[in-house]
């Protein structure tokens, strides 16, 4: 006797099981709202990358979050907030709503988003300053 036939019940038993963990999936990405900001989601770059735009911004950090609200810091992860940007072409210095420090070594401020904003910075409402 061949055990590993396939009989037609198996096979559609199979493809339901697939069609069940697939209706799941899309769902949990639905939920985390991963379909509807794909084009916003800045891409992650790799490790190496990571070090050396850290080694290439001005060594400070403008990440200190503890005198915002906790909507003012929801505000600034669903923006995806960075101190160094994944484009070298889109920084927070290049922004339209980036509001500057005296000095270029100090957080600046932006229009949208509270609290320290690192001119290397970057988020996914970045505009193109215009002179
Ligand atoms: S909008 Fe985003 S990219 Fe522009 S200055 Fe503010 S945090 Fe930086």
């Amino acid at each position: 006797m061949d055990d590993k036939r396939v009989t037609r019940r198996d096979f559609l038993l199979r493809v339901g099981a697939l069609g069940l963990a697939g209706l799941g999936a899309s769902s949990l990405l639905s939920a985390c709202g991963g379909g509807q900001q794909q084009q916003q989601t800045a891409p992650q770059p790799e490790a190496a990358s990571v070090d050396t735009a850290a080694a290439a911004s001005a060594d400070f950090s403008c990440t200190d979050v503890s005198g915002l609200t906790a909507e003012e810091i929801q505000m600034r992860e669903s923006l995806q907030y960075t101190d160094h940007s994944p484009y070298p072409d889109k920084t927070c210095s290049n922004c339209q709503l980036f509001i500057p420090a005296e000095s270029p070594n100090q957080c600046g401020a932006c229009q949208l988003i509270k609290g320290p904003i690192h001119p290397d910075g970057y988020c996914t409402s970045w505009v193109q300053k215009v002179s």
